[in-house]
């Protein structure tokens, strides 16, 4: 049972135009807790219709919104901001309540999250153009920026809130009111921030968030041309899916999909950081970030004390429910999760891996897996190509710097990437080598508000923190001013 200072911040309805509405036909999604499994309630079932009206809610709300000055703008999503504060500890078990990871990471994942709205209050206020120097005379070229209209947001399970704060905040700072579609599996975190959203004073029709079937709403969103931008946070399947779809009205997109990030530890590197940034990265979440550390690969002469190092840092961890006291690893989101994690350990073991630590379903049973490293992981193994989701450590070891680049690069994916070393040449050139989007030397925690996150390759397009992530939502217009004379 879920208990809150302020009840009210659970709802169970959708947001739009502000106010809190059913389905048409009142269908519902039901929504359970990875950890117990037992069903937490329920959130509208949205179709098309439901999904076009609150687009033209949106679009209507757009003129009023971007007339503001950004200071103004900036003046709500502090007041936002101000009310996400106050009500954190509600919001951080909220949280875990519907996706399962300790309400200390939850406090962590909310502080994260709203650091975005104060940074891009600020940073709208600063979207300056330019006057272009003239190529002739009497003439003066200028840019400006102008929000790029209505945004539709899709975001994952695996952070309820930040993935939404980090959408939001910029593209209600330039000028664009938004429509947040959340996981179905943590509708929640969503429509508490939207309960926020409605305290603060936002205007009717500026931040919406609809609860539904995915790929019909999707359907809708893509054909409507009172869509001007998709940003998506997901799997690369669908992004591929939504880019495809919304190429029919020509949106702007920014896609954040997956990764396969390898964490790359040279001989020189400080041991004892590089196991505390390796033991952070994988099991943050139970292992289920974009970012999470996928393949580590150790350079040989320091392997046998980092797997060491990694096995006894693993042996200390604390499975179970994100509400005990202590827990350091949550459920994983379904029994999906689960079978992909035993299916890629079997795959593994099946061509010669090792198991160390873990490697099965954990006693607790349900949702729980065992924190697992295992070595001797190679290139023919689904678990050096495959996103693994889960508190699973692979290694291999290489010998030399041009081989770890290689291994390194050899994915589809280009999201985040981690090298470790103390040597200062090294450390310049390995981020360059690799083709990742973003690379944490002697660091793992990459995600910031001031700099911008993002993948290559197929994990993605578009950035999301610093000036980037504001720009992704603002069009450059150029006007050309003649008849100057001089
Ligand atoms: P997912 O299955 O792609 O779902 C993500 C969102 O897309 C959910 O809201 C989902 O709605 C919606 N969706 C599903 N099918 C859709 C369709 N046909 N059309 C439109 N929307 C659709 O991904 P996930 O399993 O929730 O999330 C994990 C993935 O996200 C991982 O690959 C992870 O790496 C990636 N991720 C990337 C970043 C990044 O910044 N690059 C950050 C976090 C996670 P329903 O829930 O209703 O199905």
């Amino acid at each position: 049972m879920l208990t809150l200072n302020d009840p009210s911040l659970f709802r169970e309805q959708c947001y739009v135009n502000g106010q809190w509405i059913d389905a048409d036909d009142k269908s519902v999604i039901k929504v359970d807790n990875p950890s117990k499994g037992e069903i937490i309630g329920s959130v509208p079932k949205f179709g098309a219709a439901e999904t076009r009206r609150a687009i033209d809610a949106a679009e209507a709300a757009w003129a009023g919104w971007r007339a503001l000055t950004p200071k103004e703008r900036g003046a709500y999503l502090i007041k936002w901001n101000d009310l996400i504060q106050e009500n954190k500890q509600d919001l951080a078990r909220i949280l875990s309540y519907e996706q399962g990871k300790p309400v200390a990471e939850s406090l962590g994942e909310i502080a994260l999250g709203s650091s975005y709205i104060p940074w891009y209050a600020e940073e709208c206020r600063r979207t300056y153009g330019d006057v272009i120097p003239a190529p002739r005379k009497g003439i003066r070229p200028i840019t400006h920026h102008q929000p790029v209209g209505v945004v539709f947001a899709i975001t994952p399970w695996n952070f309820p809130m930040s993935m939404i704060t980090r959408k939001t905040a910029p593209a209600l700072a330039a000028g664009c009111p938004v429509l947040v579609k959340p996981a179905s599996a943590t509708p929640y975190s969503a429509l508490a921030l939207a309960e926020l959203a409605h305290r603060a004073g936002f205007p009717a029709g500026v931040f919406n968030v609809l609860t539904g079937s995915a790929s019909v709403m999707a359907g809708e969103m893509a054909s409507n041309v009172k869509v001007r931008k998709v940003t998506f946070t997901g799997s690369t399947e669908v992004g591929k899916k939504l880019t495809a779809q919304t190429a029919q009205t020509m949106k702007r997109v920014s896609m954040e999909l997956g990764g396969n990030a390898p964490f790359v530890v040279f001989d020189d590197a400080d041991l004892a950081l590089t196991l505390n940034c390796a033991y952070g990265s994988k099991i943050r979440n139970a292992g289920q970030t974009c970012i999470s550390t996928n393949r580590i690969l150790v350079q040989e002469g320091i392997a046998q004390d980092f797997v060491t190092g990694l096995v006894e840092r693993f042996k200390t961890l604390r499975v179970g429910d994100g509400f005990e006291d202590n827990v350091e690893v949550g459920p994983l989101i379904n029994q999906s999760a689960v079978e992909h994690c035993e299916a890629l350990l079997a795959d593994a073991v099946s061509k010669g891996a090792k198991i160390l630590l873990g490697g099965k379903r954990h006693a607790l049973g349900g949702n729980f897996f065992e924190p697992t490293v295992l070595t001797g992981m190679t290139r023919e193994m689904r678990i050096f190509h495959e996103e693994i989701f889960g508190p699973i450590a692979p290694i291999m070891t290489f010998a030399s710097e041009a081989e770890a680049v290689e291994l390194a690069n050899d994915t589809p994916f280009g999201l985040a990437s981690y090298v470790f070393t103390q040597n200062l040449s090294r450390a310049w050139r390995i981020p360059e080598a690799l083709e990742y989007g973003l690379c944490g030397v002697n660091d793992a925690a990459l995600a910031l508000a001031e700099a911008p996150f993002g993948g290559v390759k197929e994990s993605g397009t578009g950035r999301e923190g610093g000036r980037e992530g504001l720009l992704d939502f603002m069009e450059t217009r150029y006007v050309l001013m003649g008849g100057i004379g001089a």
